[in-house]
């Protein structure tokens, strides 16, 4: 057997000092040439672990293998048998947790880049501009209804659509795409693949309704006369906030407000785009999640001088992935790790000028096993701000279930599902992705509504009773 590279084959990224000047993607994908020599890494293993890590069970090994031999038409058909977002999980994917922690290789040597491969793959068929359209099954007259055009919603829908349903979608936004297009920064996904993607849904005859907010302009048991079924896929869009002194003060954004402003709104070419956004010299970002990240990223593209970003335990406990940590840092990030606002302080016109930080030490583990944040006494310190971002975290908005009866939520607002179908606790109406678990990840949405997609079949074809 030929001897492998010990490491990934590299892929090329826009230098640090001209990408903080522009939204243009950060890493630039691979070449055929490059493609090849990564998927001839994998040791095409009999038992193939990194299928089981992956929560979409894509056949990872075959795919790789259609790559080696330059087969890339016949790779894409394999990778998307199981995965309609390929473009979009190759680039967000956190791969570091799941195929690629398993990848036998990457046990003396870096694991096979399994993300960058599933990228090449989607890109290069979009490059061709010939995208296979599945056959769909014969019209069975059943009609559902996705509420929410997010990871989970889309999946739902594509699954659902080649059994032969009919499928109607609701989405809030004026466009559909979840957190794709309002969220994750266009230096990291560029929206023009998800609007790719999304058109490959409207081809396979979805409709979907935009400006349409479920539980204002209909509720779910309006859906219910007309539809055979409902999914919800409404995500978790309401954003966090530390409670603490001042947080109310303006040039105060909650994550979701800012990046909504910056991506979906375009708000970087105001007054060429009409949502302003305050940019300021100094912008601190609390957290330390993938959110956290985006905005502190954002931030220095919209030409703010320092961009600090808060976070109240050590490096090692942040939940964003390693390869965000690494661009922020190489962008310019300024980590404040250890360290909690405890006040935002305001100048004369109520505008905040300082974030009061009280250090942090690490204690005993807590129930997420990590390490739990103790302040200092009496360590407390500022720092002038002019911009502060809030990314702590989000859970689901309840508009849906305060005016739908009969839905069970948990005490974190979450809609309980059951894991094998996501029935909701209402007949007819099922759930899942961030609106089930709480904020989570791409692929885990598109997990959920694989499952989902499978309990919506069974039950509109009374293959199984409620
Ligand atoms: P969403 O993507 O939130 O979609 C829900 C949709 O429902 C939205 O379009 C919303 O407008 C719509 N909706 C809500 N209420 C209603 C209503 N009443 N009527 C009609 N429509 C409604 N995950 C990763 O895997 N990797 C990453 O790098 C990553 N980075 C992230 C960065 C940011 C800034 C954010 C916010 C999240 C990130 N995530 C990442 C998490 C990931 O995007 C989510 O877990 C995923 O999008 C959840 O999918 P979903 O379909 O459940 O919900």
């Amino acid at each position: 057997m030929a001897k492998i590279s010990p490491e990934k084959t590299p892929m090329r990224e826009q230098p640090p000092n001209e990408r903080v000047k522009n939204y243009d993607e950060v890493p630039l994908g691979y070449s055929p040439s490059e493609a090849v020599a990564e998927a001839k890494r994998c040791l095409q293993c009999k038992k193939p672990l990194c299928i089981e890590g992956c929560p979409v069970e894509i056949d990872i090994r075959s795919f790789i293998d259609f790559i080696s031999q330059k087969k890339f038409q016949e790779g894409i058909i394999k990778l998307k048998e199981k995965n309609i977002l390929p473009a979009i999980c190759g680039r967000v994917c956190p791969q570091e947790e799941q195929c690629e922690k398993v990848c036998i290789v990457g046990k003396k040597n870096e694991p096979v880049a399994i993300g960058r491969l599933e990228r090449f793959l989607a890109d290069w068929e979009r490059e061709q501009g010939k995208i296979e359209i599945p056959t769909k099954l014969k019209s069975t007259g059943k009609k559902v209804a996705i509420v929410g055009a997010g990871p989970a919603g889309i999946t739902v829908a594509a699954d659902l659509v080649k059994l032969g349903h009919k499928i109607d979608m609701f989405e809030a936004l004026h466009q559909p795409g979840g957190v794709l297009v309002y969220g994750i920064p266009e230096f990291r996904l560029p929206k023009e693949i998800v609007f790719k993607e999304i058109d490959y849904l409207k081809k396979l005859g979805i409709n979907i309704y935009t400006d349409y907010v479920v539980g204002m302009i209909i509720s779910v048991d309006e859906l219910l006369e007309e539809y055979d079924a409902v999914f919800l896929g409404t995500g978790a869009g309401l954003p966090w906030f530390l409670e603490v002194p001042g947080e109310n003060l303006n040039g105060i954004y909650s994550a979701n407000e800012y990046l909504t402003r910056a991506n979906l709104m375009k708000a970087y070419l105001f007054p060429k785009y009409k949502t302003p956004i305050i940019k300021g010299n100094r912008v601190a970002t609390v957290g330390g999640g993938n959110v956290a990240m985006d905005c502190a990223r954002t931030a220095l593209r919209l030409g703010a001088e320092k961009s600090i970003l808060i976070y109240r335990r050590a490096k090692e406990q942040m939940p964003a992935r390693d390869e965000e940590i690494h661009h922020a840092e190489e962008e310019g990030v300024i980590l404040q790790l250890l360290s909690n606002p405890a006040a935002f302080h305001a100048d004369r016109n109520n505008w905040v000028k300082e974030v009061e930080c009280v250090r942090m030490k690490l204690g005993e583990p807590d129930s997420s096993g990590r390490r739990r944040p103790v302040p200092i006494e009496g360590a407390n310190f500022r720092m002038p701000i002019d911009v502060a971002v809030i990314a702590i975290g989000n859970s689901p908005n309840p508009l849906i279930p305060n005016t739908t009866a009969d839905i069970e939520v948990s005490k974190w607002g979450t809609i309980i599902t059951d894991e094998h179908s996501t029935k909701t606790s209402k007949k007819g109406v099922f759930a899942g992705g961030d609106v089930a678990t709480g904020a989570a990840t791409v692929i885990m949405a598109m997990g959920a509504g694989k499952v989902a997609a499978r309990g919506i079949h069974d039950y509109i074809m009374k293959k199984k009773p409620w």
